[in-house]
């Protein structure tokens, strides 16, 4: 191959010594895999980080997983993007939210139809590929392309339960059930603190990150201080009011109402109630939308005819194919909350933006219309 590889944390677990030999068998046979695709083996370090267990003697220690990047035809994989029985869309690694709304897409084939699984690729320069799982052989001149991103969806998945709820040994009780007030203001805490909210499946490869449920379980149960501020238990307290009003609600609602309905979490519903802090901001600023969108409707913007200056937030994008090739449509936001709309041909990607979210760009006003109610600006010829 020639290439340096480097090695990237995928996963990071704290976890008690005595699992540290699960969780090498656990990746023994992906690493057997491995050997057979010529991909890199997993490496696993244990390192001395560490947190107490509480009311005992025990310690758990940061172990880091790290892999080498998996590459297709000089694509690298980034995440997958799979459909559940459900419908909806589980994404790993990678993979930037918007796919939820795409899952089945296609770039290589554009033929949308019913996918089950479809992979993210990256290139040198950032740009992005989503192509079916099936279509990934005449993709590339890889060998076993899709058994590569496979193996790639699955070491993303490599989890390891230590968490039982029996006693373990050396003595000292395990904590089996968390205050649920305590944990999501220790939730609201985190996710103040780290200005995100980071799901389980975000984990990725070049960002070595924990998720913000295990931090939060990681706080919960270690023995030190951990200073939560009165607004994050106001925050906690509505989050709980909130998620109990969805009592009766089929799917993730649903599932909330049903963690949140008791003064305590046992582990199995304590990621879900994590969840639950992200999920009402969510909603939250929704609300806030509607409201200013209701205050302050989107209204054209520009001249019709005329080549002008614009800041813009892209908010939706979507690649199609049809006889005469690829269309991509983006969606975008002003700054003052206005629609407009870029209806491009060929496969065209999501400007950068600064950290406001907004890129500066010259377009044309092509047009002044309406979507689904809204009055939104048709743009062409956009150049960022
Ligand atoms: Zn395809």
């Amino acid at each position: 191959m020639g290439m340096e590889t480097t090695l990237n944390t995928f996963k990071s677990f704290y976890l008690l010594p005595e699992y540290v030999g699960r969780l090498e068998s656990r990746i023994a046979p992906l690493n057997k895999r491995a050997d057979k695709l010529g991909l890199t083996r997993i490496q696993m370090v244990v390192t001395d980080d560490y947190i107490q267990v509480i009311d005992s003697q025990a310690k758990k220690f940061r172990v880091n997983l790290l892999s080498a990047p998996v590459v297709i035809s000089g694509w690298r994989v980034v995440g997958v993007i799979s459909i559940l029985d459900n419908g909806e869309a589980l994404l790993t690694g990678n993979v930037p939210e918007e796919y939820r709304n795409h899952a089945n897409t296609c770039d290589h084939c554009g033929q949308n139809r019913a996918r089950k699984v479809t992979v993210l690729l990256q290139d040198g320069e950032g740009n992005l590929k989503q192509v079916g799982r099936a279509c990934l052989k005449d993709f590339t001149d890889t060998t076993n392309p899709e058994k590569l991103a496979d193996w790639y969806q699955d070491i993303l998945e490599i989890e390891i339960e230590d968490d039982e709820g029996s006693e373990f040994e050396g003595g000292g009780t395990r904590v089996t059930h968390f205050d649920t007030l305590r944990v999501l203001a220790v939730a609201a805490a985190v996710i103040r603190i780290d200005s995100r909210y980071v799901p389980t499946s975000a984990v990725n490869d070049s960002v070595p990150s924990i998720s913000t449920a295990y931090k939060v379980r990681s706080i919960v149960e270690g023995k030190g201080t951990f200073e939560v501020t009165e607004e994050d238990s106001s925050k906690a307290s509505r989050v709980i009011v909130w998620g109990r009003g969805k009592t009766g609600e089929s799917g993730y609602l649903g599932n909330v109402a049903a963690a949140l309905a008791g003064p305590v979490l046992e582990y199995r519903t304590f990621g879900i109630a994590v969840s639950a802090v992200a999920a009402y901001y969510r909603s939250e600023r929704e609300a806030a939308d509607d409201i200013r969108r209701a205050e302050n409707p989107s209204v054209h913007f520009g001249t019709v005819g005329r080549r002008e200056s614009f800041r813009l937030k892209p908010v939706f994008r979507t690649v199609t194919e049809n006889d005469y090739g690829y269309k991509t449509v983006l969606a975008f936001v002003d700054t003052a909350g206005n629609r407009a709309t870029w209806f491009a041909s060929g496969i065209v990607d999501s400007p950068e933006v600064d950290s406001e979210g907004f890129a500066t760009c010259k377009a044309t006003v092509k047009s002044h219309g309406e979507y689904k109610g809204e009055l939104q600006t048709i743009i062409s010829r956009v150049k960022f």
